[in-house]
């Protein structure tokens, strides 16, 4: 039984200010506690705030992005170690702004995933493809592609304590999203192809959907029998669009 999870991307958004006034609101909504699990992921410099609001709580903290390197000479960088230190959890890796915006591509992305596991960080690796390649038929090919760059690095048991999120890049900040049968077709063959190594590793594996998730849409997609929660861009800066998201979760588990 995988235990699903809502993590909030925030991306470049908040302040001091409202960074309480959300945390203040998700405290109060999960007092009574939650069976899924939720994390958030703050821009770096928010960190040691959202550390201490979250203390305590049942949210779990995230970064978005961390270096491939350990230390040393690279201006700019947060490695996996400082946000170990802070009090992560998990970090994204590879996400599709990361990719497109900064030309992050597999290999590196795959080094980025070997560094959080070196610092005890569970990566949420982003996998997904332009609208270009799903209407060219190779969605597939992409998603096996990002993929496999972690798993011949890393190998397939690094996926153990790892979570994968399908995220199709059409579908991100568009207000589009995937129907509930598109998206499980590619959740159903990123846990097909992890099991082509191991088949236990794919039987635990949460593979997240991200992509316009919002209120309204969270439940039929999380009753996919392959989706095990989601990664939620802008509706996780709103509190209440956020525990929607988190119940409609804890309800499909
Ligand atoms: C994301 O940033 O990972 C994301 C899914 O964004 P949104 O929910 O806004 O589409």
């Amino acid at each position: 039984m995988r235990q699903p999870l809502v993590a909030g991307n925030w991306k470049m958004n908040g302040s001091l200010k409202a960074n309480e006034a959300l945390l203040g609101d998700l405290r109060k909504a999960l007092s009574g506690g939650i069976k899924a699990e939720v994390a958030v992921c703050p821009p770096f410099v928010y960190l040691p705030q959202v550390a201490g609001l979250v203390d305590g709580q049942p949210i779990a903290l995230g970064a978005q992005d961390l270096s491939d390197q350990d230390a040393g000479a690279f201006t700019g960088e947060v490695s996996g170690a400082m946000l170990k230190d802070l009090g992560c959890e998990y970090v994204i890796v590879g996400h599709s702004e990361r990719r497109s915006l900064y030309g992050e591509d597999d290999e590196f992305t795959a080094r980025k995933f070997a560094a959080a596991r070196r610092h005890g960080l569970k990566p949420i690796l982003c996998v997904g493809e332009l609208l270009e390649e799903r209407e060219s038929g190779v969605t597939e090919q992409v998603v096996a592609r990002q993929l496999d760059a972690v798993m011949d690095l890393e190998g397939v048991s690094a996926l153990a304590d790892a979570v994968v999120a399908y995220e199709p890049v059409w579908a991100i900040g568009t207000g589009k999203t995937a129907t509930p049968e598109q998206a499980q077709a590619v959740h159903a063959f990123i846990r097909a192809r992890v099991a082509e190594r191991d088949a236990q590793v794919a039987e635990g594996l949460r593979i997240l959907y991200g992509g316009s998730v919002k209120a309204d849409n969270a439940a039929e997609l999380f009753s996919q029998p392959d989706i095990d929660g989601g990664l939620i861009g802008g509706a996780s800066l709103k509190a209440e669009d956020f525990m929607a998201i988190c119940r409609a979760a804890e309800q499909a588990s």
